[in-house]
């Protein structure tokens, strides 16, 4: 079934000086499809992220989000329409506990859109909920910074979907974590985001097969390849880019 794109870029361009990071792309994103973005090392995933979420602003280009134009709207206004950036570790309050660090993160959003607003309560309820969803219970009272690594990379996604975004962007949940707590970490987040839009960057390819309703496959700032999984399997351009490394 086809939506309408709740994400729509495009000619979206960026240079650093000489330096052409993003050349010309376009990018439609369905409402609830999990859109993963691929490409070699410097080929502008990043840089494609930044544009989305607003940390930077395009050479040239747009963004719309949810039918209105966010290009010159800054981060925080696009969280506030519910175009979210997964939590970075930075962002975790290191000697609060998980479940403070979750109620915080529930609280954030709509303290954005109303400071005058206080339901404790369900805040208390949405933390709750968001601790058991990413199997962090028994770490309930745990401070944050003494989280292992993947339980770290769960809490940033569980802040994140706490803060009820419509489109989450998550840029590699599982770097650095184990082959593991990786699967773990990707089953959750499939489960939890099963009716929001996710836009991933990933580089383990079994990983990106397995998740992505449709891929994007950049290389030196452009786009090569749009389509699903199997699509992007058998296309040459990617292959090549790769090297012959799928
Ligand atoms: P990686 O997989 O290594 O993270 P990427 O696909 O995310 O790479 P980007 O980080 O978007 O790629 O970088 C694209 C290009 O833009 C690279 O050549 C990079 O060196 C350059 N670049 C990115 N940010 C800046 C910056 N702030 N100043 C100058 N050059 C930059």
């Amino acid at each position: 079934e086809r939506h309408s794109p709740i994400l729509e870029v495009e000619g979206l361009s960026k240079s650093f000086g000489e330096i052409k990071a993003l050349s010309d792309v376009d990018l439609a994103i369905e409402q609830g499809e999990v859109h993963t973005i691929i490409g070699p090392n410097g080929a502008g995933k990043t840089t494609l992220f930044n544009l989305i979420t607003g940390s930077l602003r395009p050479t040239a280009g747009s963004v719309q989000f949810k039918d209105q134009d966010v290009t010159k709207k800054s981060l925080d206004a696009r969280t506030r329409f519910g175009l979210t950036r997964v939590f970075q570790s930075a962002e975790i309050f290191p000697d609060l506990t998980v479940k403070e660090n979750l109620r915080l993160a529930a609280q954030s959003r709509e303290q954005s859109l109303n400071p005058l607003s206080r339901q404790k309560e369900g805040h208390e309820r949405d933390a709750e909920e968001m601790l058991n969803a990413i199997d962090l219970g028994v770490s309930a009272t745990t401070n944050s910074e003494d989280l292992s690594h993947g339980d770290k990379k769960r809490l940033e996604i569980g802040m994140s979907l706490a803060t009820k975004p419509n489109c989450l962007l998550l840029d590699e949940p599982t770097s650095g974590v184990s082959e593991k707590d990786s699967q773990r970490i990707i089953d959750q987040l499939i489960e939890m985001t099963a009716d929001i839009t996710v836009i991933l960057i990933e580089h383990d390819i079994d990983i990106v097969m397995g998740v992505s309703d449709r891929i994007t496959a950049l290389e030196s700032g452009q786009r090569i390849a749009q389509g699903s999984p199997e699509e992007i399997e058998d296309n040459e351009e990617v292959q090549r880019a790769y090297l012959g490394g799928y």
